[in-house]
């Protein structure tokens, strides 16, 4: 019997591609190369028995304000958001930190008075309008119209160019260093146009939904999109690693949740993507502590997420290092506390502390004692505290998935054309040179992140696909 769509790859994109075809009424399959659904969504018992770690996403302010998730019923198939007090901290060596708090009015207090008002004026014409605003951002950004265009318009003039340029709006280096931080998370120079959005979605993420977690881990986020999926009628493998098209049952199409350069292999694309560049990878640690972090700055040890890299400079240089080829030296690190939200994750008393810097892309070498190092300089004794660590860099990542291409765990740079016309320059990006099979990862817009915004994109175009073949 021929399928309607067969998708390969159970990530977060993959699932919701394949939720929103189900949903339309279409039999659907799912292959997964893993033994269990989730790809950068989640979670493992990494150390020790009892803790449960992330080994990828953990944070996810894009999850909670994707409006792909908003409109599956994910609460019934156990998905719960649970809010750390304080979205994210960025401590600084005197001991105070900047936050991302929920309040614009918190937030812009804890950049210092000469920079206050310039934040709160930054952000005020977005706030309560998070919908039109993700509506907009997550969508291709060239097709189509905008659902609000003046405020989708604002956001583009400010949000275009570069980080560095946003940054000499401020006074305060403990400012410019927080909005460097937000704008890190694209892994790219600060000089990129766009970083300067980057960091204004992450803002504007805190101030409208939070960064919370999902209670139990990210797992649960994938496997309530699976719940749901197994509901409608999908079915899904896992253990099965798709090489060729032809291994796959026939379909009426094919939705891939796997790098461009993967899918060109398997469907035989040639050399479609030959131009599509991957960018730097990560060196991430998870750790079993034996305590909370000993932040020296209070705020941070309330936060779900603490960016560690005091200033502009510093994170820019990190950043910088790694996307042209350098070993880490000062990493800025991103790093999570998801205990702080939900004790369950840890024996009583114990804690899972994740953290990840920056590294050149299928670099070898070790970032653990760089990685501590900087730890240790915000929170004194915190190797004392470590009970067991995991350690993964670049080949590790991409052993454990396949579209973390040398460990880039965008699934591709952030840079150039690219920024934005990713995989390749086309009227639907979703869409391949042969008919019936799409890509949905997030190689395709809007990019990396949990929000099953590329899946529910993709899907969208598969079904125009099948509408017209079946008018035809
Ligand atoms: C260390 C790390 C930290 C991160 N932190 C965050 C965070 O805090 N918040 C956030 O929002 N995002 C975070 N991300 C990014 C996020 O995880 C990804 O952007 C997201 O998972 C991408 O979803 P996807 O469905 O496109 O691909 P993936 O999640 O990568 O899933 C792709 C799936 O396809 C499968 N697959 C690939 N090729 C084949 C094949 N040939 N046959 C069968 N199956 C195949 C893979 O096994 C995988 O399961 C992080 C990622 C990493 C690695």
């Amino acid at each position: 019997m021929v399928a309607d769509a067969v998708v390969v790859g159970a990530g977060p994109n993959g699932l919701t591609a394949a939720v929103e075809l189900a949903r339309a009424g279409l039999s659907v399959q799912i292959y997964e190369a893993a033994d269990t659904v989730g790809g950068g969504a989640r979670t493992e018992e990494l150390t020790l028995p009892g803790f449960r770690h992330d080994p990828c996403s953990a944070v996810h302010p894009f999850g909670i304000g994707s409006p792909a998730f908003q409109a599956l019923p994910l609460a019934r198939h156990g998905l719960e958001w649970l809010h750390p007090d304080v979205p994210m901290a960025h401590p600084f060596p005197d001991g105070t930190a900047a936050v991302l708090a929920r309040s614009v009015g918190e937030t812009a207090a804890s950049l210092g008075p000469r920079d206050a008002g310039t934040y709160r004026r930054l952000l005020a014409p977005y706030i309560g309008h998070w919908e039109s605003i993700a509506a907009d951002f997550f969508r291709p950004q060239w097709s189509g119209v905008p659902r609000d265009p003046y405020r989708f318009a604002r956001f583009g003039l400010t949000g275009t160019p570069p980080l560095s340029l946003l940054a000499l709006r401020f006074h305060d280096p403990k400012a410019r260093g927080m909005l460097a931080g937000l704008a890190g998370h694209a892994i790219t120079r600060l000089s990129q146009p766009f970083t300067g959005a980057m960091a204004m979605m992450f803002a504007l993420a805190g101030h409208e939904r939070g960064w919370p977690v999902a209670r139990g881990g990210s797992q649960a986020i994938s496997d309530a999109l699976a719940g749901y999926l197994t509901e409608l009628g999908g079915v899904i493998r896992t253990g099965v690693t798709v090489r060729k098209l032809d291994e796959l049952p026939p379909a009426r199409a094919y939705v891939f949740d796997t790098s461009p350069t993967a899918l060109a292999r398997i469907a035989a694309l040639g050399d479609a993507y030959r131009r599509y560049r991957y960018g730097p990878s990560v060196f991430k640690i998870d750790y079993a502590l034996d305590g909370p972090v000993p932040w020296t700055a209070p705020e941070a040890r309330r936060a779900g997420t603490v960016h560690v890299g005091p200033t502009y400079t510093e994170i820019g240089d990190a950043l910088s290092r790694a996307v042209t080829g350098r070993p880490p030296h000062t990493p800025f690190l991103i790093t999570a506390q998801p205990g702080v939200a939900d004790p369950s994750r840890a024996p009583e008393g114990k804690h899972v502390f994740w953290a990840y810097g920056h590294v050149p892309n299928g670099w070898h070498g070790d970032a653990t004692d760089a990685v501590e190092r900087q730890i240790e300089r915000f929170a004194p004794g915190f190797r004392d505290l470590v009970l067991a660590r995991a350690v993964t860099g670049p080949a590790g990542l991409a052993a454990r998935n396949a579209n973390y291409v040398g460990g880039d765990i965008g699934c591709g740079a952030f840079s150039g054309f690219q920024t934005v016309l990713r995989p390749r320059l086309a009227a639907i990006p979703y869409a391949t040179s042969r008919p019936g099979v799409f890509l949905c990862s997030s190689a395709t817009p809007p990019g990396p992140g949990v929000h099953g915004m590329s899946g529910h994109n993709a899907a969208r175009a598969v079904l125009r696909h099948l509408r017209r073949t079946a008018r035809r």
